[in-house]
């Protein structure tokens, strides 16, 4: 790494190595660690590269030992020395540069430091609230540290791959209209124009498509969205998106250049070796078997299916709610009788319960295959074969059952079946699955809005197998749309869309939006599609997620430079913040109620 961008002489940290002992070189850096061992004192020296340990001996230097007395902690100095050999025994084998160090002969403090209010690089009980107030200090951290820097060879490196395949980066507005993926808005009043305000976009979707129209046939921006949803661990307000749109194009061009992008960013940022194509799974088989539409396929406990071998059940349960169109489904935990007491069994009930269940049926698998405990007293020798047979059950196992609709039985069992995992440790370490999940329903009935809603949003197409059920069965529809699943998360998702107005008016009907609304709210984006658009189609993926993943964080909070809290508070700049009423006066806007204390008490 050689510092070509610094004119004042300075050598970094992690530049020298053994082969530079007996030369003389100037560090400048923080003081990251002091200790005053009476005659010796050690600095562990830090800037961007990394870390050196500089040494003052007061029998050889006694000037630079005198100054070197006045160091504390974060000061940033600048000391010139020799690089020698450490002492035998003195080595430390976790540094880069653990085997040498620099003898001192002169320092100099170009800054001092505070007392800080956290000690850097220690996961100590500091709240998270101090650490976003004084993040600057937080990204002092190597943890911190080295994910930004990742980050940063990350985009570079998506960055190339696209340019070299002929995408363009074209920017596209923040201050906009709203967009279509369906959350709140965050509004910008318009000075100009009382009355009125911009939306930040939810992403550049309508942008995307009509730089399609204009002819750049492949698009890309790695691009900051926003969203005013109630925000949970890996959700900000404002997130990036990489953004991409293609002309002519069918999902398996879309899929292809996607696959090829995670494959070199999986071998050059992890060195690992992805295999491809990627898994497929259509979304019915998703649901079926894992209870989930981004499914976690790196352990088993698949989800089976019971119905029929219960449908004559002596438990009325499971016979009348299958009587009444519910299935009974189950898992299998293997080795759940130790793994699992009695009283985690009866624990589980209430974590179902959490995730909609009514109850929660349970039997142990004993020797030949035989049922104990939970409901195995109701269940008939042959009704106990087969489920032992599909569920591929033995000696030891749990079998869990749900009986409930589809939807609530396939939705229960897939969490329990992440909780168990994650509980159990039965996601194997270091292992990356990526997936698509394909043939997604077009529409849903939404029941808070009584109105058919679009599963992605109202410019993807339908699958051409499936336009003569538009109008007469719109949910038996599916959509021309994929989802990349990594390790469980949803990392991106896109689709072919709509080019034909004609089609595009159809799919607003059966939406319920009426051709004004229609045209008050996307009429831009139709009339541009009106004139030549090109079929064409994209994807977005989630850049903080997919960072947060590859780090192993568990926040995405721990890879953006300046996040914000739960709350959507900033700690650092203390934003959001009231107002002067001359700017409120000069924006047309009154308040209801006077400002109250803004959100930074947590
Ligand atoms: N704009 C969509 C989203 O943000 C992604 C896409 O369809 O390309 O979810």
């Amino acid at each position: 790494m050689s510092d070509t961008l610094n004119n004042s002489l300075r050598t970094l940290c992690e530049d020298v190595d053994e082969s530079d002992i007996g030369i003389e070189f100037t560090f400048k850096g923080w003081v990251m660690h002091y200790r005053d061992h009476g005659g010796l004192i050690f600095i562990d020296l830090r800037d961007y590269s990394g870390i050196l340990q500089i040494v003052f001996d007061e029998n050889i230097d006694n000037k630079s030992f005198r100054n070197a007395k006045k160091i504390k902690n974060e000061y940033v100095v600048s000391i010139t020395g020799t690089v020698r050999k450490r002492p035998g025994g003195t080595e430390n084998a976790g540094l880069k540069t653990g085997g040498i160090e620099l003898l001192a002969k002169s320092v100099e403090v170009l800054n001092t430091c505070e007392v800080l209010p956290f000690q850097i690089d220690e996961e100590s009980e500091v709240n998270e609230f101090t650490r976003l107030k004084y993040r600057y200090l937080d990204l002092r951290s190597k943890r911190l540290k080295d994910n930004l820097i990742f980050r940063s060879k990350f985009t570079h490196l998506i960055r190339e791959f696209l340019n070299n395949k002929g995408f363009f980066d074209i920017e596209t507005p923040f201050l906009t209209k709203s967009t279509p993926e369906g959350s709140r808005d965050f509004l910008v009043p318009s000075r100009l124009n009382h009355g009125h305000f911009f939306a930040l976009p939810q992403s550049p979707q309508l942008f995307k498509q009509i730089l399609m129209v204009s002819g750049f046939e492949r698009y890309y921006q790695i691009v900051r969205c926003f969203r005013d949803e109630d925000l949970r661990a890996d959700r900000q307000p404002e997130f990036t998106q990489l953004d991409m749109e293609m002309s002519f194009v069918k999902t398996g061009d879309v899929i292809s250049v996607a696959e090829e992008l995670f494959a070199l960013i999986f071998n050059k940022l992890l060195g690992i070796e992805l295999e491809r194509p990627f898994k497929v799974l259509d979304y019915g088989e998703a649901m079926d078997k894992y209870g989930s539409d981004k499914p976690d396929t790196r352990f088993g406990l698949i989800i089976n299916n019971l119905t029929d071998v219960f449908a004559d059940s002596q438990l009325n349960l499971f016979k009348d709610n299958i009587q009444k169109g519910g299935v009974v489904k189950a898992i299998c935990l293997p080795d759940g009788s130790n793994l699992l007491s009695r009283k985690d069994i009866d624990e589980l009930l209430n974590v179902v319960k959490d995730f909609g269940a009514k109850g929660l049926a349970w039997t142990k698998v004993g020797e030949n295959g035989l049922f104990e405990g939970g409901i195995s007293k109701f269940i008939s020798d042959d009704e106990r074969n087969k489920a032992v047979a599909r569920l591929e059950a033995k000696n030891g196992d749990i079998i869990f059952y749900q009986s409930d609709s589809k939807k609530t039985a396939e939705n229960v069992l897939g969490r329990l079946r992440l909780h168990l995992a994650k509980k159990y440790g039965l996601v194997p370490e270091g292992r990356s699955d990526l997936l698509w999940v394909v043939n997604f329903p077009l529409f849903e009935y939404s029941e808070e809005e009584k109105r058919v809603v679009s599963v992605h949003h109202p410019f993807t197409s339908p699958a051409e197998k499936d336009l003569d059920r538009l109008e007469k069965d719109p949910l038996s529809v599916k959509s021309d749309s994929y989802d990349l699943v990594l390790n469980g998360e949803e990392i991106g998702g896109g689709s072919i869309r709509i080019h034909n107005p004609e089609l595009q008016g159809k799919i607003f009907e059966i939406l319920s939006i009426s051709p004004e609304d229609a045209k008050l709210k996307f009429g831009f984006l139709l009339d541009a599609l009106s004139f030549g658009a090109p079929p064409h189609g994209g994807i977005a993926f989630g850049v903080d997620r997919i960072l947060m993943i590859l780090r192993n964080e568990s926040s995405i909070r721990d890879v953006i430079a300046f996040p914000k809290t739960q709350k959507a508070y900033c700690p650092l700049s203390d934003a959001p913040s009231a107002v002067k009423d001359v700017q409120l006066k000069e924006l047309g806007i009154r308040l209801l109620e006077a400002a109250g204390k803004n959100i930074k008490s947590e």
